[in-house]
């Protein structure tokens, strides 16, 4: 049994700049990380995402720390 999970998280969605918090409206069909941020040139993330979230803590981590 095949279970087909794409990463469709509903309609729409947001990507957003890991660097400069640029936010810009998901294109169905284009992953965000094929997006570029046009402020900053980085690679777009899918804003809620698994990556995402990682990126949040880890820059919580880093607030704190250091
Ligand atoms: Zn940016």
């Amino acid at each position: 049994m095949a279970v087909n999970r794409t990463h469709t998280m509903g309609r729409g969605g947001t990507c957003i700049c890991p660097k400069c918090g640029y936010e810009a409206p998901h294109h169905r069909g284009v992953p965000c990380q094929e997006e570029r941020c046009p402020e900053c040139g980085a690679k777009l993330l899918r804003k809620g995402s698994y990556h995402h979230d990682l990126l949040d803590k880890k820059r919580q981590k880093q607030q704190k720390g250091v």
